[in-house]
């Protein structure tokens, strides 16, 4: 009996260190990622993952007139639905980075799956933007074996989050207190303006909270793309 129960405790404990190294935000086990700037600076970061999608215009327009850059982290899938959107992003001087071609969990896929579904994005960022991203946001955080020298590779490198908006799930006003309480200076936000391709739903509550977001912390910091945080 205390056999079977050391037993279970070993397995828990496994399963949460194994939890932490490949899905933890700040977890550095696999590979060097940017969790946050540094916390002098009086800078923040928006970023946006899934996109582009319907509420990217609406987003777009919102930062232009705040004058404010964020970075975009792109699904190769979606810039091919919306490439006008894509363009637009880059146009109007926004950062963009690569989040996958057709946004998969990373968990138990080979190296080669993983090399594909970066590079086929990079292709396609490219080809519709102009641009060759330098930064990459996993999908759904996950990191996996193999992908930091695949990021290697392609001078790459991974970019997570400070501040959680959960926005994917949550109402207007939810999205905009736990972003308001999680800010601090060097945070990373992540918000999503688009969806991850072959999913349903809509950015409804991430567009309104944008614009709040952006008018009370644009008295307090200075938003920036987050390779310029440093
Ligand atoms: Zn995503």
């Amino acid at each position: 009996m205390a056999d079977l129960l050391f037993v279970a405790i070993f397995l828990a404990g496994f399963g949460v260190l194994f939890w932490y190294v490949v899905a933890a935000p700040r977890s550095q086990v696999l590979g060097k990622t940017l969790v946050c700037g540094p916390p002098d600076s009086g800078k923040i970061a928006l970023t946006f993952d899934d996109g582009p999608g319907e509420a990217t215009p609406l987003i777009l327009d919102i930062l232009k007139k705040a004058g404010i850059r964020a970075t975009f982290f792109l699904c190769g899938q979606n810039v091919e639905r919306f490439p006008i959107y894509a363009r637009r992003i880059a146009e109007e001087g926004h950062e963009i980075g690569n989040h996958t071609y057709s946004h998969p969990r990373f968990l138990w896929k080979t190296p080669g799956r993983i090399a594909w579904e970066i590079e086929r994005a990079q292709n396609v960022i490219a080809h519709h933007t102009g641009r060759q991203p330098k930064l990459f946001r996993p999908p759904y955080g996950i990191r996996w074996f193999g992908l930091f020298p695949i990021l290697n590779r392609n001078q790459m490198r991974v970019i997570m989050w400070s501040v959680n908006s959960k926005d994917w799930r949550s109402p207007a006003p939810r999205i905009v207190s736990r972003v308001l309480r999680g800010v601090t200076p060097g945070a990373i936000i992540l918000l999503h303006d688009g969806v991850p391709p072959h999913q349903s739903g809509d950015r409804n509550g991430t567009v309104e909270a944008v614009g709040e977001i952006v008018g009370t912390l644009g008295e307090r910091y200075r938003f920036v793309p987050v390779s310029e945080m440093r």
